[in-house]
């Protein structure tokens, strides 16, 4: 959807603040659909449990006849402009006679700055107005609630921000229909508090662009080793239900296993990784929809532990990534030496568990893996 400006999907407000923090974050969650939590994204859905619960009562715009003079305020407005190219979801919408103040959640404290908020964040509520605008309101400032500091920080859409939304704007729709997604910042402190540095790997792309540094001696100097990534210990674990007869169901956050009429386990969904059913085990629709939101996948197998088949939620949505994918499977010896590299990476796994499981001191367990070998079984 990002080819023709016929086509082009509207810019979302959320989508130019991440633009303008870094546009290779917008490329990635926009055009790729990648998405990963950290603790400041988890902390950020917290803070946004009551305004993201949409509110019923209608706002009205200014011309429309019969429309109150007194304050309405109203959450998770959405608005849309095929003109601007733009849509948003505005937290909380308070509106009084033809006037209009856009109020944006953010979880964390307000910066101690002359402008009181962070460029991406006023860009983003700026965005906004310009919708409220282009409804027929008047919206000359926004507020921005820290949550953390508890303020409301007042935004005032003068015209160079104005201006400056409307270039990112611009560029933001410019990068994504261009189908090249951009090099990452370099040894930028955004980088660590990024939720999606593990995926954008900004120091490593940099260090295997070598043809890029030897063009750019500038760029050479500032790119340095990579800093050291931290692979986040998931604490989720496989259910495997394997008494024949038995059904799972869903209540509040959990997963409850009956037998019969008889609950014989239970287990909270933020604790399971996935779901492995054994023979004749029953799951309500409900669990399913709900494992499938969760992005739990379900496998299927037999009463003797075969594996039958595997129900999961909706694919990844990089498409890139899987062209990419599906190119080198067809070429027989890209394919061959990344089958190596899993096959060899599994036995090392397993040495890991071993000797992670072992009792008493850790047997030695040397490792001898033969390419031929791994050849032949591909
Ligand atoms: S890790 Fe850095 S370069 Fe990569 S998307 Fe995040 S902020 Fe941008």
């Amino acid at each position: 959807m990002f080819e023709t400006e016929e086509t082009f999907e509207p810019v979302p407000a959320r989508m130019l603040n991440e633009f303008t923090y870094c546009p290779r974050l917008a490329y990635l969650e926009w055009v790729q659909g990648e998405w990963a939590d950290n603790p400041d994204t988890l902390d950020g859905e917290f803070v946004h449990r009551n305004a993201d619960r949409p509110d019923h009562q209608p706002i009205a715009t200014p011309d429309a006849e019969g429309a109150e003079e007194e304050k309405l305020h109203a959450r998770s407005v959405r608005l849309e402009s095929a003109t601007l190219g733009l849509v948003a979801i505005v937290d909380i919408l308070e509106v009084e006679g033809d006037v209009a103040t856009p109020v944006d959640y953010k979880k964390g404290h307000a910066p101690d700055i002359p402008e009181g908020a962070w460029e991406p964040e006023r860009v983003q509520v700026c965005a906004q107005a310009l919708l409220l605008r282009e409804a027929g309101f008047t919206c000359n400032e926004g507020v921005i609630w820290y949550a953390a500091s508890r303020r409301r920080v007042r935004v005032e859409f003068d015209e160079t921000l104005v201006m400056r939304t409307q270039d990112l704007i611009a560029g933001c729709r410019a990068m994504a229909s261009s189908g090249r997604m951009p090099l990452p910042l370099v040894d930028s402190p955004k980088c660590p508090r990024c939720s999606l540095v593990g995926i954008c790997l900004p120091d490593e792309t940099h260090l295997l662009l070598q043809e890029t540094l030897a063009a750019d001696p500038e760029l050479a100097k500032a790119v340095r080793e990579p800093r050291q990534l931290l692979a986040p210990r998931t604490e989720k674990i496989p259910l495997h239900i394997v008494e024949p007869g038995a059904r799972l169901g869903k209540r509040a956050d959990r997963i409850i296993v009956e037998l019969k009429t008889e609950k014989i386990a239970e287990a909270r969904l933020k604790d399971i990784s996935q779901v492995c059913l054994y023979g004749p085990v029953q799951v309500s629709t409900q669990m399913m929809s709900e494992l499938f939101d969760r992005d739990i996948p379900v496998c299927y197998f037999s009463t003797g532990g075969w594996f039958r088949g595997i129900a999961h939620s909706l694919p990844h949505k990089n498409i890139e990534l899987r062209i990419r994918q599906h190119r080198i499977a067809d070429d027989p010896a890209k394919a061959l030496a990344l089958a190596q590299q899993f096959v060899a990476g599994k036995i090392r796994n397993c040495r890991t568990l071993l000797r992670r499981n072992a009792e008493g001191d850790a047997p030695e367990l040397g490792i001898s893996i033969s390419h031929d070998v791994v050849a032949a079984r591909c």
